[in-house]
């Protein structure tokens, strides 16, 4: 049905009223008061959300041009940097890194399990030379659903020294990320995950050591060239045009954020992934990623018996909710429900309800029709 699509992604996510209208309106120009003046309640509740007094910049980008600025503007060709890859997105860090020319070593995990500190440990406790020169990982890797654990990872980086990259592109809104508390040097995220906003912009929380690293860091940079971007931001506003649209959205978005308050934000997200987490398993479907590294934003499920592209084919066509599937080798194999951002609770109850119906419709076993919607509605009652 036209218009009735319901985004179970996990990203772009859905985007509320409000920010379409703000959407909506004439652009206006980047270097008027005007715009300073957003660019300034905008950057100012950046901040809140990010847990910082940290410089957090606005880029016109994807996800992925925060995090290779965020790489590019502290290190230098050949240095040695450490990747955790479990999974898509790890991947794609250590692929930034290779094409820069910086010296990879992956830290891996088999995909649907989480990254081992103690890997990290025992490499960065080795490098008595302090050769090792940045750690980057993603907090909640998308493809898998699993949550690393950055705080423990962080600690063993922070014994050390090296600087630590994070993706937080479907972490930041999510769950608690206090980068000042824990001291994380780059943070990026990008607009159509956590922030309620379509794709278009992406953000990246720099700390004052990652500023020193970018004082000495020799690896090409323009467009991406954070210094310049801190420059502007001073002013309150950008060094190219940036996506101004996206930027009037996103005070707008930021505006709900607060209304609602980031303790009540992460709380929507953790009973979301409980209540999702209880209905997948109430209908005797595999979850990918285990219990205590389970993402806020998105679940993996890997169905037995039944075909996933199938299943989300007919959650798609007959009941308009559009759920992710598998990526890389993990296509066909999986299918993930998202539930970032703009999601009510209500939303959950209706995917797991599309999901059932379903699993009816391909006739699979072992399941008892509305188990599902009734042990996600235990935990959304509380
Ligand atoms: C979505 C996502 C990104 C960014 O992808 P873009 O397509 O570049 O916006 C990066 N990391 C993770 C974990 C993501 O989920």
């Amino acid at each position: 049905m036209d218009d009735k699509l319901m985004l179970m992604i996990p990203g772009p996510t859905p985007v509320p009223e409000q920010v379409l209208q703000a959407l909506g309106k004439h652009p206006i120009g980047h270097r008027s008061g005007d715009f300073s003046a957003i660019m300034a309640e905008v950057t100012e509740g950046l901040k809140w959300l990010h847990q910082t007094q940290n410089d957090v910049l606005v880029l016109t980008a994807s996800g992925t041009g925060a995090m290779e600025a965020g790489i590019i503007n502290v290190l230098s060709p050949g240095d040695r940097v450490l990747a955790g890859c479990n999974g898509k997105f790890g991947d794609r860090w250590a692929e930034v890194c290779e094409a820069y020319g910086l010296n990879v070593e992956r830290v891996s995990a088999e995909w649907g399990k989480p990254l081992d500190p103690e890997q990290f440990r025992t490499l960065l406790e080795a490098d008595t030379e302090k050769t090792i020169k940045a750690v980057i990982l993603t907090h909640s890797e998308t493809s898998t659903g699993v949550l690393n654990d950055l705080e423990a990872i962080n600690q063993v980086v922070k014994a050390h020294g090296a600087l630590i990259i994070v993706d937080a592109v479907t972490s930041l809104g999510a769950c608690s990320l206090p980068i000042d508390e824990w001291g994380l040097d780059i943070v990026g995220s990008g607009s159509q995950k956590g922030y309620m906003i379509p794709p278009g912009l992406s953000f990246v929380a720099v700390s004052p050591k990652a500023w020193t690293a970018y004082e000495t860091a020799k690896l090409p940079r323009y467009y991406l060239d954070l210094g310049k971007y801190r420059k502007s931001a001073v002013k309150n506003t950008n060094p190219f045009t940036p996506a101004i649209n996206l930027i009037v959205a996103l005070q707008a978005a930021l505006r709900m954020m607060k209304a609602e308050g980031l303790e009540t934000i992460f709380a929507r997200h953790a009973r979301q992934r409980a209540a999702t987490r209880a209905a997948i398993a109430a209908l005797n479907l595999p979850l990918f990623a285990p219990d205590s590294h389970a993402s806020p934003a998105v679940t993996a499920v890997m169905p037995s018996g039944v075909d996933a592209e199938q299943l989300r084919s007919i959650v798609r066509k007959q009941f308009d909710i559009a759920l992710a599937g598998g990526q890389d080798h993990l296509k066909g194999k999986i299918f993930r429900i998202g539930h970032l951002g703009f999601v009510s609770d209500r939303d959950i109850l209706t995917a797991i309800a599309a999901i059932e119906a379903a699993l009816q419709a391909l006739h699979a076993e072992g399941f008892t029709p509305g188990a599902g919607v009734s042990a996600a509605a235990k935990v959304l009652n509380g």
